[in-house]
C-alpha cells in the first residue's frame, strides 16, 4: 500500500539500508573546536565557547540575552521559576507535546492544564485558550484564578510543534488580557520564525533544546531566551549555583542549580550554529520535495496528506509530518515503513493519557486527539 512512499523516502536519503528519523550532521568546525577546547583544559562550564555560543544564539534569534543550560528540560524548569510559577499554581499548556514541558511544570509543584491545539499549526490554539479562560478563569487584582479550583493560573506554555510556529501573537494577546506569563517551549523550533521574528522571543522567556535529534545539537543542551537583560542575568546566576562572583570566596545568595552547559558541549554548539541557516534551508527543500510527492503521486495523494508550514511563518521543518486518514491507516503506515527500513513514528502519547497527568484538567482536546490518531513523523535529517 505504501510501497511508493517507502521507495521515495529511501531514494531521497540515498538508498541506505536503514533510513533514520533524524540524525545530526557534523561537517563543520566541530572537531577543530573540540580539540581547541581540550587543549585549553577548559572543558567544564567556564570557557570561551560557552559565552560565544550564547552570543551566537542571541544574535541569530534576536533575543537580548541567551543563557545556556545543560538541556532543554532544565531550561524550561528555570523558565517556570523565573515566570514566577509556584507550588500549587496552574499552567496552561498542550497535551500534544513532549514530556519535558509537563515535567518542568511539575518540578515546581505546579499543575499543567491541557488546552487544545489548532488544525493549522498543531500548536496551542488561541481560540481554545480564550474559551477555557472565559469559562474557567477570573481576574482579581491583576491575578488570574481558576474559579473552580481556586488555584492561581500563572503561566501559559505553548509549544511550536515539530518546528511549526503556533499562533503566538494571538496567544500573547490572550495571555496579556488574563495576566498570564508567556513562556514558549521553542525546543523544536530553532530556525523557525513567525512574521520574521524568531520563535521563543515573543513571551517573557523562550526555551531551546540542542538534544541529539534536534535541528542542531550539542550532545545535550538547552538555551533560555530573554528580551529582558536583567532576567537573563538572574537566569545565569541561578544556573551557576547562585554563586556571588568573587576571586576566591564561595558565597551563594540563593538556592541555585548546576545547570550551565560545559564548554565541551558549547564547542559543538558554536560549530553547529555556523551551519544552522544552511541546515534549515536544506530541511525546507526536503519538505518541498515531500510536499510535491504527496500532492502528485496518484496512489497516495488521497490517502496521505503532507503537513505544511502555517501562514506567515518560516518553519524549520524539524520533523516532517504526514496525516493519515484514521488510526487504522496510521498503524498500517507505521508498520509498513518500519518493516521496510524507513523509520517513522507516531506522535507522543498525549500527556493527559499518562499516569502522572491523567488527573489534570483539560478541555475537549478535539484537535489534539484528531492529530494523535493520524500523525506520523517521517525521516527529516539534513540531506548531505
Ligand atoms: C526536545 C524537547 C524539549 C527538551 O528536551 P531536552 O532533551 O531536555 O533538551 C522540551 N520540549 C520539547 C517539546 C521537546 O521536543
Amino acid at each position: 500500500m505504501y510501497q511508493k512512499v517507502t521507495n521515495f523516502i529511501k531514494t531521497l536519503y540515498g538508498n541506505q539500508e536503514f533510513t533514520p528519523l533524524a540524525v545530526p550532521v557534523f561537517v563543520g568546525n566541530e572537531k577543530k573546536y573540540l580539540n581547541e577546547c581540550i587543549d585549553s583544559t577548559f572543558v567544564s562550564s567556564v570557557g570561551k565557547f560557552v559565552d560565544r555560543f550564547e552570543e551566537m544564539v542571541a544574535e541569530y534569534t534576536g533575543a537580548k540575552r541567551a543563557v545556556v543550560c545543560v538541556n532543554g528540560t532544565n531550561a524550561l524548569h528555570i523558565a517556570m521559576m523565573l515566570a514566577g510559577v509556584e507550588r500549587g499554581d496552574e499552567v496552561l499548556t498542550q497535551a500534544l507535546t513532549f514530556i519535558a514541558t509537563c515535567n518542568a511544570i511539575s518540578y515546581i509543584g505546579a499543575h499543567p492544564v491541557f488546552i487544545d491545539v489548532d488544525k493549522e499549526t498543531m500548536g496551542l490554539s488561541p481560540v481554545a485558550l480564550r474559551h477555557w479562560l472565559e469559562t474557567n478563569a477570573e481576574v482579581k487584582n491583576g491575578v488570574c484564578y481558576n474559579k473552580r479550583t481556586g488555584h492561581r493560573v500563572k503561566a501559559c506554555v505553548p509549544m511550536h510543534t515539530f518546528g511549526h510556529p503556533c499562533k503566538i501573537e494571538d496567544i500573547a494577546a490572550v495571555c496579556q488580557e488574563y495576566h498570564l506569563e508567556l513562556v514558549e517551549d521553542a525546543a523544536e523550533s530553532i530556525g523557525s520564525f513567525y512574521k520574521g521574528k524568531h520563535t521563543g522571543t515573543f513571551g517573557k522567556i523562550g526555551a531551546l533544546s540542542f538534544n541529539g535529534n534536534k535541528t542542531i545539537t550539542t550532545g545535550g543542551g538547552g538555551m533560555l531566551l530573554f528580551n529582558d537583560e536583567e532576567l537573563g542575568k538572574l537566569a545565569k546566576h541561578l544556573t551557576t549555583q547562585a554563586k556571588v562572583p568573587h576571586r576566591w570566596a564561595f558565597v551563594h545568595d540563593h538556592i541555585g542549580y548546576n545547570y550551565r552547559m560545559p564548554n565541551i558541549n558549547a564547542a559543538l554548539g558554536c560549530a553547529q550554529m555556523e551551519h544552522l541557516e544552511e541546515y534549515v534551508l536544506n530541511k525546507r527543500e526536503t519538505a518541498q520535495r515531500y510536499k510535491e510527492f504527496f500532492q502528485n503521486e496518484v496512489e497516495v495523494k488521497d490517502e496521505v496528506e503532507f503537513f505544511t508550514e502555517p501562514e506567515n511563518c518560516r518553519s524549520n521543518y524539524w520533523l516532517n509530518v504526514v496525516i493519515l486518514k484514521d488510526k487504522e491507516a496510521q498503524l498500517k503506515f507505521l508498520q509498513e515503513t518500519n518493516d521496510n527500513g524507513v523509520m517513522t513514528r507516531p506522535i507522543w502519547e498525549l500527556m493527559n493519557r499518562l499516569p502522572m497527568f491523567e488527573h489534570c484538567q483539560h478541555d475537549s482536546l478535539e484537535n489534539t486527539i484528531w492529530f494523535a490518531d493520524r500523525v506520523v513523523n517521517i525521516p527529516s535529517s539534513v540531506r548531505l
